[in-house]
């Protein structure tokens, strides 16, 4: 929970932010934006995709019921989680059954989604970050302020001073492969040291029982296949029907998130260390959790926000999101995507404020490879909110507007009195504060347009 406006405010006084936003936006967007160059194409695969999510979330409780089926039939361990503190509870029993006292941690959003690091360092477990980005977080004790690059409001010499304070034995290098290969060293011996791995989930295939993970840097395998115990925590939306279900939305998401063609592990995991293979953990875990979710399925309004794969795309290219960075948004997921899921899953009273946060450009929408109508939600849930709120300035304002479009007579008298008068409002009214704090006063034209109109000749009433 924090204040959006001050946050933001904050946020762009500062030119090096600004900066790092911009150059990474900048370097993002042309990457995507050279992957879908041919429109054709772009909209047939983005079709394809935006299908099987509908799909997939219309028979929702079925496919869920189906993977729980397929996944024990493989001999992957299935737990239902109904909040984030479920959801704890259950890792950190796995953790003592197995005598695990670290892990180690693939990049997942529902862990965040969790608080999953506090909790298990709360209770004595270490935790490790293993993809480098979340790796850089944790060293500077920070939160992802994205959700595909979460170190992205950093650039490379605030890395290198980070390593060289916070890594035992690194030298201050700006060099990115040396700054690679420090954290390279740091974490490798860790992953066959660690008691347990757990990674988030990209996407769960219901008729296999498989979970696919995509990831660039190999850790997300490692986490998987090295220590004894994979723990995978997933949103129950990410399910799909079959394995030629995945193929299109991987390559939306990899495209849209960091204009890959492919990244370059896809894991796809069924089961644990089978008698006759080489490596994997004897047991995996699977934590579906809902936090909230199963009421955003159950409205059909709100429903398509669970349509999204978490690419990033969005953020990426909105105007406040690239401007303000991620934690001005002081939630899990911030940006586009942000605004419209963090008050359904942890409602107004929290963030209330995200929804306003926007300028309904749509370039959000544009760019989101499942067409999820983040403007129309966003409206959505703005009408909403006003209705909590009861009786304020804002609704009595729009009341009167709405009583004076719909009376011809009274609009010209009131088109007139501001004509006339409407100079004379002071800058600072309550009405205008939030505009005029940054923008000059709107000047109310002397004449109406229909006004003008009459005058011209043109009244046809
Ligand atoms: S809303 Fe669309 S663009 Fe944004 S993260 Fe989700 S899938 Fe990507």
């Amino acid at each position: 929970m924090g204040d959006f406006g001050k946050n933001a405010e904050a946020a762009l006084a500062s030119a090096k932010l600004r900066g790092n936003l911009r150059r990474a936006m900048d370097g993002l967007m042309a990457k995507r934006g050279a992957q879908f160059a041919d429109a054709d194409e772009w909209s047939r695969l983005r079709a394809l995709g935006t299908n099987v999510r509908r799909r997939s979330l219309a028979r929702l409780p079925e496919l869920l019921r189906k993977l729980e089926e397929t996944c024990t039939a493989n001999a992957i361990q299935v737990h239902w989680a109904e909040t984030p503190a479920e959801a704890n509870q259950v890792v950190l029993d796995i953790l003592r059954r197995n005598g695990a006292e670290t892990v180690v941690k693939g990049k997942s959003m529902v862990s965040e989604e969790m608080h999953l690091n506090g909790y298990l360092e709360e209770n004595g477990v270490e935790i490790l970050e293993t993809d480098l980005g979340e790796y850089v977080i944790q060293l500077a004790g920070e939160t992802p302020s994205h959700i595909i690059m979460p170190c992205i409001h950093k650039n490379r010499d605030e890395i290198a001073k980070l390593f060289e304070d916070k890594i035992e034995g690194a030298a201050y290098t700006e060099d990115p492969a040396e700054l690679t290969e420090i954290a390279r060293k740091a974490l490798r011996r860790r992953f066959a040291e660690a008691g347990a791995g757990v990674t988030g989930v990209n996407f769960a295939v219901a008729e296999t029982g498989t979970l696919c993970l995509v990831e660039n840097e190999g850790n997300g395998r490692m986490s998987t296949t090295l220590p004894p115990v994979h723990i995978a925590v997933m949103g129950i939306e990410k399910v799909v029907e079959s394995l030629e279900d995945v193929a299109p939305l991987l390559s939306l998401l990899t495209r849209s998130a960091t204009g890959q063609g492919i990244t370059t592990y896809v894991n796809m995991i069924s089961s644990p260390r089978r008698a006759d293979d080489r490596d994997g953990p004897r047991e995996v875990h699977l934590i579906l959790l809902d936090n909230g979710r199963s009421s955003i399925h159950a409205d059909a309004d709100l429903r398509p926000t669970l349509q999204c794969i978490r690419c990033g795309a969005c953020m990426n290219h909105c105007p406040v999101y690239s401007r303000v960075g991620g934690h001005a948004y002081s939630s899990v997921y911030p940006g586009p995507i942000g605004k419209i899921l963090m008050p359904q899953i942890s409602g107004f009273a929290c963030y209330g404020d995200l929804p306003g946060a926007s300028s309904l450009c749509g370039a959000c929408v544009d760019v989101c490879p499942v067409k999820v109508p983040i403007t129309d939600i966003l409206v959505q849930l703005r009408a909403r909110l006003e209705k909590t709120k009861g009786l304020s300035l804002g609704s009595v304002a729009w009341t009167g507007w709405k009583i004076m479009h719909a009376s011809p007579g009274l609009y010209r008298l009131v088109t007139r009195v501001l004509g006339l008068v409407g100079g004379l409002i002071p800058r600072c009214a309550p009405l205008l504060r939030a505009w005029t704090r940054v923008r000059a006063k709107p000047r109310f034209a002397p004449k109406s347009l229909h006004r003008l109109a009459r005058e011209g000749g043109f009244d046809h009433e």
